[in-house]
């Protein structure tokens, strides 16, 4: 069985982004599962910056990711798109497909594999 490693195509956009883990200071929502990231809590915080023209030379985004849509994340994807991960993850298909290896599932937190068993349920039936 091989992986399942999603790569979205996002064209020629021109972006920078910068990522850090911080703790939150107030509640926030997780711009991937939108569940609440709660005062107090590790999520990471990045900053995206689109590259336009000269009339508009940026466009500047602020996601919040909680920690388990981080390590889904780096364990199914190689390119990504920001508030995606879900919607990406069930579209493509590999995952309710069986396709995809324990060794996959074995990089993953015990809370992350519980919020994959929520999302796409097709994964963990036999
Ligand atoms: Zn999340």
């Amino acid at each position: 069985m091989s992986e399942c490693i999603i790569d979205v195509d996002y064209g020629d956009e021109e972006f920078d982004l910068k990522t850090s883990m911080v703790v939150s200071e107030k509640d926030k929502w997780c711009c991937e599962c939108e569940r609440i990231i709660r005062a107090g809590e590790e999520h990471e915080r990045a900053v995206f910056l689109n590259y336009g023209d000269e009339e508009e030379p940026y466009t500047a985004y602020e996601y919040a990711t909680c920690v388990q849509c981080v390590e889904i994340r780096d364990v199914f994807f190689d390119g990504f798109i920001f508030t995606e991960l879900w919607s990406d993850l069930d579209n493509s298909d590999c995952l309710a497909r069986g396709e995809f290896t324990i060794a996959q599932l074995d990089r993953l937190s015990p809370e992350a594999v519980a919020l994959l068993m929520e999302f796409i349920p097709a994964m963990f039936e036999e």
